[in-house]
């Protein structure tokens, strides 16, 4: 068999040479390293390398113990790097390529028990994935300042997507390696996008053709039971989108929310209702929205806009309008809170 020594983990110091399992390929790549770094942030390799008569620690390679490890130079590559040079490591917050990126560190740390690597990793994806009400709450502020930037043509990069975590590959490696606090968020943000629009398709496309400000998932990296829970939690977000239309269409139900004692202005706040709802029910909450939700519901994004809208501002008092934004927040925390059960996580 032919070996390779690797370009920068055969270390002339090293006292422990690791080859790589060969695969498909023509050559294994020898890695040659210091055990102590491996004893201490691996219990897997201490134990190994304590025991002098294992089959798989043998004497013979450029004067220093051999090991024969089943794993890919790839994968052994990615973790030994991480252990001489944690920033290899580091990804870009928010950026789309991470979890693939980091799967073949995480699947070694995952074998060989170094914690020191998991941990990076699960900070990683964390970082890009709100876990809780408060995260989300800024995260959509953040995403909605890069969405302005793109759209304006200051884009850090030509497609949307781009710039933002890709939901299926982070599915992908969250259970795979048991990281199940960014799952409710991640299978919400599928669910958003249609199926049909793949990220490896949409980019074979031509220039031309091609629709930069859509969002595209890696849709074949969904795990086998990843369809039927985005399928199942579309079911429920449509239900939770019909109802919006219908509440905040209803005047009734919507004076309902903020009149209150403390209002400023009680005739003009009252008559205020049927002028919002009606703005709302042409504006915002019109055919083409449920048509478009009916696909692909995003409630949390819906409510966002009736948060948002000016008209509410304009038309009842102060008073009344933090009212109404409340019951609007309260609403999207109600959502946030279903969604393991919406995607049956539990
Ligand atoms: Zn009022």
């Amino acid at each position: 068999m032919i070996i390779t020594h690797h370009a920068e983990l055969y270390l002339s110091d090293g006292d422990l040479v690791i080859h790589s399992n060969n695969g498909d390929g023509p050559a294994a790549v020898a890695f040659r390293v210091h055990k102590g770094l491996l004893a201490y942030n691996s219990p897997i390799f201490r134990d190994m390398l304590a025991l002098p008569c294992r089959p798989d620690v043998q004497d013979g390679y450029d004067g220093a113990p051999l090991v024969r490890l089943s794993d890919e130079a790839r994968e052994l590559e990615s973790a030994l790097g991480a252990l001489y040079n944690p920033s290899s490591l580091a990804v870009r917050r928010w950026d789309p390529g991470a979890p693939n990126q980091l799967s073949s560190a995480m699947r070694i740390a995952k074998k060989y028990e170094i914690d020191s690597i998991r941990a990076r990793v699960v900070a990683a994806l964390e970082d890009s994935w709100p876990r809780t009400f408060a995260d989300w709450l800024r995260f959509r502020g953040e995403l909605a300042a890069l969405d302005g930037t793109h759209h304006y043509g200051a884009g850090l990069a030509t497609r949307f997507d781009d710039c933002v975590p890709e939901p299926a590959s982070a599915i992908r490696l969250a259970r795979d390696h048991d990281i199940p606090g960014i799952l409710p968020f991640a299978f919400y943000t599928l669910a958003t996008i249609g199926a049909d629009h793949d990220w490896d398709a949409e980019r074979a496309k031509a220039a031309d053709v091609q629709k930069p400000e859509v969002r595209t998932a890696r849709w074949s990296l969904l795990p086998p039971d990843g369809w039927q829970r985005v399928l199942r939690g579309r079911e429920r977000l449509m239900h939770a989108v019909a109802d919006i239309v219908r509440s905040y269409t209803d005047s009734a139900d919507l004076m309902q929310s903020y009149s209150s004692l403390d209002c400023e202005d009680e005739d003009v706040c009252i008559d205020a209702a049927a002028d919002i709802a009606s703005n709302w029910e042409e504006h915002t909450l019109n055919m083409a929205t449920v048509i478009a939700h009916a696909r692909c519901p995003d409630p949390l994004a819906l409510l966002e806009k009736l948060y948002n809208c000016p008209v509410a501002a304009q038309k009842v008092c102060g008073t009344c309008h933090q009212k109404l934004k409340k019951r609007i927040r309260d609403e999207q925390k109600y959502i946030w809170d279903c969604l393991p059960d919406v995607f049956a996580l539990k």
